[in-house]
């Protein structure tokens, strides 16, 4: 009697939305894309219809840099996913981007007793699929 192996488990992909597709073309294009309100001028993340500072419908997308520095971190152990509990245990972060938004990513290549609030990351980007890519993020230095 033969066995086979399990199947690896699917990975969750993102649903672009008509507001979130800009960003995501720009993660495909290696560029951190970020929503801009057209009325106020103040930037936000996760892209989204209405500005929350002026309630404007108004926005465009506009190139920010990769930099940002460590807000808080957790290691995962026990995720409920199956596509993420082969992975664990993994590390994501809550970055402060330079460009003044919150972002939250898997922290590659660290070991957690290492880390400290303030530390430097760079975005990156890795490519999943044909059509997505998924940020990232490693440490500067
Ligand atoms: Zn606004």
């Amino acid at each position: 009697m033969s066995t086979t192996p399990a199947p690896l488990p699917e990975r969750p992909m993102p649903t672009p939305t008509r507001e979130s597709q800009p960003y995501w073309d720009g993660l495909r294009e290696g560029r951190f894309m970020l929503q801009h309100c057209a009325s106020c001028g103040k930037v936000r993340h996760y892209p989204r219809p209405v500005c929350p500072h002026c309630f404007s419908m108004e926005s465009e997308f506009k190139e920010a840099p990769l930099g940002g520095t460590i807000h808080a971190w957790t290691v995962c152990h026990h995720p409920f996913n199956f596509f993420f509990k082969a992975q664990a245990p993994y590390i994501v972060a809550l970055v402060d981007m330079d460009a003044g938004v919150r972002v939250n990513a898997p922290l590659h290549g660290v070991d957690a007793a290492s880390l400290a609030l303030g530390q430097k990351v760079r975005l990156q980007f890795e490519p999943v699929s044909k059509d997505v890519t998924l940020p990232f993020f490693v440490r500067e230095g």
